[in-house]
């Protein structure tokens, strides 16, 4: 399609402007916007450039989603090859080192200590600003391009304030939150779960497919340049604040240092603080600041003579494994864990740890009265490193794996390409128990009052087998159960009532569809309208939303095609339940009960507290409609500075007038 003057500048504008703002947020964590605002305008953007795909650059803030599927890794030539680090495990050795500089330099050098981030080497070219090639470090002078799948990772600038060339390096990691959530998904999925954030970060940015890695929250604390030569820099301290200015993500944990001992207590003080940092550092880097005097030491065969590596000490207790608990998922996924002798790791006293699946206990060959190594991934999860074989009592055997459900006694499953031991049983009690857990909860129907226990007697007394049962409960019956009372009942049952109103993301997101979660649910939602619908939708319709993809799609038509899903919508009809959609107006603004729900707004002249994108956003995310130009339909006209015929014209027409500081005011109110 051919553009508009006023559509290729507003293209270049929201991408300047949706750069700005990713940059504000995920380089220097400081947020300009508001998500509601930063996803308004991003949503503006996507649109325009699938209109008009002619505008979409390479580093387009939309470029990040990834997309490109790459047959295999190309090379990657460092031609300044990247240095590994000496390392030392003992204040006798960081001494050590310090004694040799000194010796080689003839006097006491100013340290800069940095935080060792506990993630992989990258290497960022830049010619004439732009990003041209990301590489993995592989074994210091051969790495392998991962170009695409670094521009999913958003803190990396896909172009720079000054058209220069540089080489840049440092470290991309996977945040401990990210990691978390990423092995808690995929242990649900029945998938394996990556040993530590180092091992998630390396296998996310080993995908052929940029999508994956655009998924996984990586990011990037960048730390030296392969080649100072451009910059007018002398020293390690003003390269890190060079490379900030840059647009890079610095790691603000560094620190000056004027002597080997300010050293040691910086790295005494991170190894307290280690855990909580929102990241794994694995030590401390100590490097000579002075450019000068890094020359004057040189480098070794591997590594440099002015820097070196301190390396934390492992966290890690040995103990006794008890016994193996299973427990069942809701989507029939059989986890593992370890029951062991309580002992403290790292601070607190850790008593279990998952196993994960059964093929992990197989691997790590562990048995039942076995000692074994345990440690904390992500400085929280314990994990079980390894079996202390040579403690192995001698009439051990291997563990036999469950083969029959622990809840119901069907044969378990292992299905292709999982790890996981699966009940397939949709009767299972244990997966309808979890399965209802999940259909209360916040995000899904928001039923309050009805926890695991009331949940596990519910079921017990079979009051109830599925989650539209939960609609049939009298009072009678629950002030039967353990520890409920007259006003608990009352709560419950008002609870329930309630959640009848939901607008159909909320049922959706609650049915517990495998991979539909709250986002994936509120587009479908959107998109199809009414429950009765997704009964004939096909998988093609689904693809066509924005963001959803092939395993989505597939698991939704699987899903409405299953009869007793059919049963289970006559049922939630008949007891009530809304299924439709009810769009922004019902499920946001029951919350916040704005003005400007459903009113027709204009905004005209200079606004100085919002700008006009940004005002329009947040008029749109409370229910209201932005337009253009005044007629007698307009609502409101919201006229700034040296407003000028769309005033006029509103007074002709009799349409409410505010000025800037009203609609801030209401605007306000609106988001308490
Ligand atoms: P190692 O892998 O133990 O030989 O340690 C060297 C590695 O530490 C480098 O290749 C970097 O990937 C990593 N590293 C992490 N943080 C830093 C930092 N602030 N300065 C230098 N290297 C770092
Ligand atoms: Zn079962």
């Amino acid at each position: 399609m051919e553009a508009t003057q006023e559509i290729i500048d507003r293209i270049a504008y929201l991408q300047a402007e949706l750069t700005k703002y990713g940059m504000a947020y995920y380089v220097k964590d400081q947020p300009l916007v508001d998500d509601a605002t930063y996803d308004a305008l991003y949503r503006e953007l996507e649109e325009l450039e699938a209109s008009y795909p002619q505008y979409q650059t390479e580093d387009s803030p939309t470029a990040r989603v990834g997309g490109i599927i790459l047959p295999g890794f190309e090379k990657a030539i460092h031609e300044i090859p990247l240095y590994s680090l000496s390392d030392v495990f003992t204040k006798e050795e960081l001494f050590a080192f310090d004694q040799r500089v000194q010796k080689t330099l003839g006097y006491e050098p100013k340290y800069v200590c940095e935080l060792k981030i506990d993630g992989l080497s990258i290497s960022l070219t830049y010619e004439a600003g732009r990003l041209v090639r990301a590489a993995t470090r592989g074994d210091g002078t051969v790495g392998e391009n991962i170009t695409e799948n670094i521009k999913t990772v958003q803190s990396v600038p896909l172009r720079l304030p000054q058209e220069i060339d540089l080489e840049v390096r440092g470290e991309c990691y996977m945040p401990k939150a990210s990691f978390l959530a990423l092995n808690q998904k995929r242990e649900e999925e029945g998938l394996e779960t990556f040993a530590n954030p180092r091992n998630a970060a390396a296998g996310s940015l080993r995908q052929l497919d940029s999508k994956i890695t655009a998924s996984r929250n990586l990011s990037t604390f960048l730390y030296t340049l392969a080649d100072f030569g451009p910059l007018q820099v002398t020293t390690q301290e003003e390269a890190l604040v060079h490379l900030g200015e840059l647009g890079f993500r610095i790691n603000p944990e560094h620190h000056v240092c004027h002597s080997i001992e300010e050293v040691w207590s910086f790295i005494e003080d991170f190894h307290d603080k280690r855990s909580e940092l929102p990241y794994e550092i694995d030590g401390i880097v100590v490097k000579v600041n002075e450019f000068a005097a890094q020359n004057s030491l040189g480098f070794t065969v591997k590594a440099p003579r002015w820097a070196t590596a301190y390396k934390f000490p492992p966290e890690e207790a040995v103990t006794t494994i008890e016994d193996i608990d299973w427990t069942i998922g809701r989507t029939g996924v059989l986890t593992p864990t370890a029951v062991m002798t309580p002992v403290k790791v790292a601070g607190t006293t850790v008593a279990r740890a998952s196993l994960h699946n059964g093929d992990y206990i197989e691997l790590k060959d562990i048995r039942l009265y076995d000692q074994v190594v345990i440690y904390k991934a992500g400085d929280i999860i314990p994990e079980v490193s390894h079996v202390v074989l040579d403690a192995r009592p001698k009439d051990s055997v291997a563990y036999v794996l469950p083969t029959h459900c622990p809840a119901c006694d069907s044969e378990l499953v292992h299905l292709e390409e999982e790890v996981a031991l699966r009940c397939i049983n949709p009767k299972c009690p244990a997966q309808l128990k979890e399965g209802l857990a999940h259909f209360v909860s916040r995000q899904a129907m928001n039923i309050d009052g009805v926890g695991p226990r009331v949940i596990a007697q519910l079921f017990d007394r079979a009051l109830v087998n599925d989650t539209a049962d939960l609609y049939k409960l009298t009072k009678e019956q629950l002030i039967e159960l353990d520890k409920i009372k007259e006003k608990s009942a009352d709560n419950i049952l008002s609870a329930i009532e309630a959640s009848k109103q939901n607008s159909l993301e909320r049922l959706l997101f609650g049915l517990g569809i495998r991979h539909v979660g709250a986002k994936a649910a509120r587009l479908l939602a959107e998109e199809f309208e009414t429950l009765e619908r997704f009964f004939t939708v096909k998988e093609e319709d689904i693809l066509a939303i924005h963001s959803i993809g092939q395993t989505i799609a597939d698991s939704v038509v699987t899903y409405f095609a299953t009869p007793e899903v059919r049963e289970l919508a006559n049922e939630f009809r008949e007891v009530g339940v809304n299924t439709a959609y009810l769009g922004k107006k019902a499920s946001d603004l029951a919350e916040v009960d704005s003005y400007f729900q459903g009113k027709t707004v204009v905004l005209t002249g200079k606004l100085t507290h919002y700008t006009r994108e940004e005002a329009k956003a947040k008029i749109e995310s409370l229910g209201g409609k932005v337009t253009g130009s005044v007629s007698k339909k307009t609502d409101l006209v919201v006229a700034g500075e040296d407003a000028g015929s769309k005033q006029t014209k509103a007074q002709n027409l009799g349409v409410l007038i505010w000025n800037e500081a009203q609609m801030v005011e209401e605007l306000d109110k609106s988001q308490e």
